[in-house]
């Protein structure tokens, strides 16, 4: 791929055409950004739908056959897939393609790009869109669904400034704002705001589920379920593997939560009306500082 901003990609092959990365092909093609995309997947239907939704414009046989010839990557597979598929496409990466994934943690996806990549890692310039949805497939796909979100870039030593420029420019024409971090800095931050609600909310569904007359909990249950327990619904694949990734960071902010639940268990049974005020004031504040007047965030993963 040419390293100059505003190029138009000639071949853009995405691995793993779901709602990240038939976004991504989408919002490439609106901003006349892109020539052909071809896709690979595992789901040869989910494929078929992709190229009949105009996502795509060819499916491949394998990963190989999407990245020969390829100018720009896309991983945007569950970050438990991305081991195989950086071992198998190294071989077959052009010399001047661009390589960057959408995996919702960093630190594991780029210890696989470097045991996968060898030699070529500093082709690859890792990414997470903070955008999404509890939606998945091809068939979920949006082109404005980066509009105004941020994708964070995590650069390693080896990425020229040109390839993080290039990667940055891509999403920047999908609509998005560019943030860098380190990937530590990613995957202890995210377990926090977005992978322990996902958890906690999979565990309240799932207790509340089992439980022999949960039919008569659910017909009963309004808006303040819906809004905790949307996020259940997204992919439990996607989300076994994000949990597994960054098990430590989010075991700790598991203990953190649990202790905190605790507190207010010890304050409930004391009848400490009290500890229960100002811990909801403080969160009360908090949170509408946060998102004054309530949040458009509700897409974000
Ligand atoms: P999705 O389920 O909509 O799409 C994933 C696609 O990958 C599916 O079509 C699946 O068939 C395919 N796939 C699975 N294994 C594969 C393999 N070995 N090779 C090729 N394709 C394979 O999921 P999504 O929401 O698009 O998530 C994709 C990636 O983006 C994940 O790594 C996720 O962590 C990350 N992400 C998701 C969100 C979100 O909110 N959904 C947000 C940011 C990042």
């Amino acid at each position: 791929m040419s390293q100059a901003a505003g190029t138009e990609i000639k071949r853009l092959a995405v691995l793993g055409i779901g709602l990240i990365g038939g976004s991504f092909a989408l919002a490439l093609k609106r901003a006349g950004r892109v020539a052909r995309v071809v896709g690979f997947g595992r789901s040869r239907a989910n494929l078929e739908q992709a190229r009949s939704l105009a996502v795509i414009d060819e499916i491949a046989a394998s990963p190989e056959q999407a990245v020969a010839g390829a100018d720009c990557i896309l991983l945007a597979m569950p970050v438990g897939a991305m081991a195989e598929t950086f071992v198998r496409i190294a071989p077959h990466l052009a010399a001047n393609a661009v390589l960057t994934d959408a995996g919702s943690t960093k630190q594991d996806v780029i210890a696989a790009a470097r045991r996968g990549l060898g030699g070529r890692i500093g082709q690859f310039v890792p990414g997470h869109p903070i955008a999404g949805a509890e939606k998945s497939g091809a068939a979920a796909a949006q082109s404005g669904l980066y509009d105004g979100r941020n994708v964070i870039l995590t650069p390693l030593p080896e990425n020229s400034t040109a390839t993080v420029a290039a990667v940055a420019d891509l999403w920047r024409a999908c609509g998005a704002r560019i943030m860098e971090m380190t990937a530590a800095e990613h995957d202890r931050i995210f377990a926090a705001v977005s992978h322990l609600p996902h958890l906690a909310a999979f565990a309240l569904v799932d207790e509340l589920a089992g439980r022999p007359e949960a039919e008569v909990y659910f017909r009963h249950a309004g808006s303040g379920f819906r809004d905790f327990t949307r996020i259940a619904a997204s992919s439990p694949e996607m989300w076994r593997d994000i949990a597994m990734a960054n098990r430590e960071a989010l075991a700790a902010e598991l203990d953190a939560y649990v202790s905190r639940l605790l507190c207010l268990r010890d304050a409930l049974l004391a009848g400490d009306g009290q500890t229960l005020f100002d811990t909801f004031i403080r969160a009360s504040r908090a949170r509408a500082n946060w998102a004054p007047g309530g949040t458009n965030l509700e897409d974000d993963e």
